[in-house]
């Protein structure tokens, strides 16, 4: 076994998005699929969450909307949260996708480019990041109403804060912008799930829950990613490992070098802190982590076995992200494409 191998386990993605749509109570969940599904790949994974019942599925950008309405086939609903961009009405239609036009401009250019064609309307609510203005939408709405948009949603800044202001004071803002208008909405992504009823209104945007990541404290793991021992190398005290000799032997030591590293998504900011695992037993990262590979300190184990796990069972995507002072979003959307993906729990 040369190579690493990332397994994704489809039933525990499946699971994940049953058990949010359950916390969801009256409100549809929705599937946010994004960045290759966070990196864990559209082709396998939305079709699994259509399977289980998914209906209604987000993207960052119009370009992944081809793929996710490949893997899903014509049906459900695909939302695109950058809206529509200069350039992508061919795409919009060509893949039947729904922007959630995000600025007069866009609706503007929506109409021109694709009249008729379905699309939402996405608010800013204070986050500053994406979103008509309050104003703009004072301005704007009884005209767009006529048009009647599919879908009126926008995003919580601090949803993984249950205690932060903020929260509430989005929602007062969203409340003010669309009730009344008795058209679906949209608030809640994970984090705002878990905040409570008054936040779902009646589509919510599951993503990193269904992956298996933070703030979902009770979410199953859905990656196990095992890198291959390539070397292995008894070393005497004081000797160095790695780049810059950043780490040195305190005693004679036994030192496996593991066929992964930065360019597979392996962070170089791991280097001294994450751990990689033989079952229940630790093994600490040595020495700077490289491109493809990294060190590892296997004095303590019996022997030296074929592969160490970096993420498994005792070492889930937000531990290991701890440890690189990322979060698990970025673990998940960083890892690479050399290793050997194979998907378990799937229909197919
Ligand atoms: C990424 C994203 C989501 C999903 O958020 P998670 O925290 O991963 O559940 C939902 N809505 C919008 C607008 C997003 O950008």
């Amino acid at each position: 076994m040369a190579q690493a191998i990332l397994t994704v386990d489809l039933g525990a993605i499946t699971r994940n998005w049953q058990a949010l749509a359950g916390l969801s109570g009256r409100a549809e969940a929705g599937a946010v699929v994004k960045a290759d599904c966070y990196g864990l790949g559209t082709e396998r994974v939305a079709p699994a969450l259509a399977a289980a019942g998914a209906r209604r599925f987000f993207v960052a950008e119009a370009s992944e909307g081809i793929a996710v309405r490949r893997a899903v086939g014509p049906g459900p609903e695909i939302y695109v949260f950058a809206g529509h961009m200069a350039g992508d009405a061919s795409v919009i239609a060509g893949a039947d996708l729904i922007p959630l036009l995000n600025a007069p401009e866009q609706i503007a250019r929506h109409r021109a480019a694709l009249p008729g064609h379905a699309f939402g309307i996405q608010f800013d609510t204070g986050m500053n990041r994406l979103g008509i203005e309050e104003a703009d939408w004072r301005a704007l709405s009884s005209d767009i109403l006529s048009a009647n948009p599919r879908l009126l949603m926008s995003h919580l800044a601090c949803a993984d804060e249950p205690g932060h202001a903020m929260n509430a004071s989005q929602l007062a803002v969203f409340r003010r912008m669309t009730d009344g208008l008795g058209l679906p909405r949209s608030f809640a992504a994970t984090g705002g799930i878990l905040l409570g009823p008054e936040y779902h209104f009646d589509i919510t945007r599951p993503g990193i829950g269904l992956y298996g990541g933070d703030p979902f404290d009770s979410a199953e793991a859905v990656v196990r990613l095992s890198l291959p021992v390539i070397q292995t190398r008894t070393i005497p005290a004081g000797e160095t490992v790695g780049y810059g000799n950043s780490w040195t032997a305190p005693k004679p030591s036994r030192i496996a070098t593991l066929g992964a590293g930065y360019a597979d998504g392996l962070i170089r900011a791991m280097t001294g802190k994450a751990r990689v695992w033989h079952g229940s037993t630790p093994c600490p990262v040595v020495g700077r982590v490289s491109m493809d590979s990294m060190g590892v300190d296997v004095t303590h184990l019996p022997d030296t076995p074929g592969a160490l796990d970096i993420l498994c069972p005792a070492q889930g995507v937000d531990a290991l992200a701890t440890m690189a002072g990322t979060i698990g979003y970025e673990i998940l959307t960083s890892l690479g494409h050399r290793y050997r993906r194979d998907y378990t729990g799937g229909a197919r």
